[in-house]
């Protein structure tokens, strides 16, 4: 949990704002923060405890109590993010799936309903299906973010949230995030953006959103070595995550180790160029792949049917991301294909999850997206050998796009 100065004040450059929220020094004077790895917290007098419990002191104060609560590292990991995301408050969580179902467990309670687009990354979507509906009675409606009359007929008089990614996983469609925003408000909902895929590259805060979440797991991290997530939101929706009796982050318990917080704040002054990279080098293989004549997609092209919204949307000067999709039509050309970029080429590595330094490739349908039934992958446009590459930025580039045309030529031949 932190706070941030008011939206106004801050720099539209969320790495600027990220270098602003980092004021504090190791405790003995180091330039890197120290980690706090205390589970419990003293204190001088008895009666401070229960001031505590009361809600009456607390991290805000300088006073801690419990891990699960609040951790010294972890808030200041925390405020790193609130910066990233120009929100006010941020809490960090274990994972990225923990942030979401936090979130929307806080947000809906029994009865109430969440409209969600149809292309999600499939946890999340096997949450909204699956387990709400039949843990804890939130439905949720799937349709396509494209068509915002859909969106409007969605809502219900129990809908609370509207939940989308900035841009979709697998598909990359890009959210209209101010019209989204606007048929939420209209509905007194929130609007909930899973901002996984475009750290830096959107701020979906500036555009409407109410709460931000992230699986830092991905490129905020960046070395796929730490599963992590977040929140970032108004204060209130925060406080409520952490209430005794009703937060969802404080009694489901999915707290952050202050070692990952303090892993992933030491990697965040690098975002900025990381993401810039990622991007340059994901720009150059779509354009490659395009002048193949092969069925790529990534926003950054001018054939992305949501190019011009996505460049309302992006600040200035980090591409476009490091997530392209490639679409072979089916499941062996796309197996063909990742086998020879991983076993004949050292391209990268065909493995789940993305925003390491170095290329990871997963065909979505049989892997993230193995979730979602066989007609919501078609409603969701998830084709069998649909191949989703996170691009890295190790290897000349020019090497690398020559093994990215022999990997596509492999593919289609046999
Ligand atoms: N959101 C998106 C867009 C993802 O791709 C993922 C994981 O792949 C998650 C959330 C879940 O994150 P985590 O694995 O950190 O729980």
């Amino acid at each position: 949990m932190t706070r941030m100065e008011s939206a106004a004040a801050l720099p539209r450059d969320p790495m600027a704002r990220i270098a602003r929220s980092r004021h504090e020094f190791g405790e003995h004077g180091g330039v890197n923060l120290s980690i706090e790895t205390s589970a419990t917290f003293t204190v001088l007098e008895a009666g401070k405890m229960p001031e505590m419990f009361e809600g009456r002191d607390g991290p805000r104060g300088g006073c801690f109590l419990y891990g699960r609560h609040f951790n010294p590292t972890v808030m200041v990991l925390a405020r790193h993010l609130a910066a990233l995301e120009a929100m006010p408050s941020a809490y960090c969580t274990a994972s990225g799936m923990a942030a979401i179902s936090g979130v929307l467990l806080n947000a809906c309670n029994s009865g109430e309903h969440i409209v969600a687009g149809q292309a999600l990354y499939g946890g999340t979507w096997a949450l909204l299906h699956d387990f709400l509906p039949r843990k804890a009675a939130i439905e949720t409606s799937f349709v396509d973010l494209a068509d915002l009359d859909a969106v409007r007929r969605a809502f219900r008089a129990k809908t609370r949230v509207l939940y989308c990614e900035t841009m979709s996983n697998p598909t990359l469609q890009v959210a209209d995030l101010p019209a989204l925003a606007a048929i939420a408000h209209e509905h007194d909902a929130q609007l909930i953006v899973d901002n996984t895929f475009a750290p830096v590259i959107v701020t979906p805060a500036l555009h409407g959103a109410d709460v931000v979440v992230h699986s830092l797991t991905k490129f905020i991290n960046g070395a796929s070595d730490i599963v992590a997530g977040c929140v970032c939101a108004q204060g209130s929706t925060i406080d409520g995550l952490y209430d005794l009796h009703l937060g969802s982050l404080m009694l489901l318990g999915p707290a952050m180790d202050p070692r990952a917080a303090y892993e992933v704040a030491t990697r965040m002054p690098s975002l900025g160029m990381r993401m810039r990279e990622h991007s340059t080098r994901a720009l150059a293989y779509a354009q490659c792949l395009e002048a193949l004549r092969a069925k790529v997609m990534y926003p950054g092209l001018r054939s992305h049917p949501d190019h011009a919204r996505f460049r309302e949307l992006c600040n200035e000067g980090y591409g476009a991301g490091g997530l392209l999709t490639l679409d072979l039509g089916t499941a062996a050309r796309a197996f063909r294909f990742m086998e020879h970029l991983q076993n004949v080429e050292d391209f990268g590595y065909m493995a789940v999850s993305l925003g390491f330094s170095d290329t990871l490739m997963s065909a979505s349908a049989s892997s993230t997206s193995s979730e979602l039934d066989a007609a919501a992958l078609e409603a969701a446009g998830i084709s069998p050998g649909l191949v989703r590459l996170s691009v890295g930025y190790t290897g000349a580039l020019e090497d690398r796009i020559a093994q990215l045309e022999r990997g596509y030529h492999a593919a289609l031949a046999a």
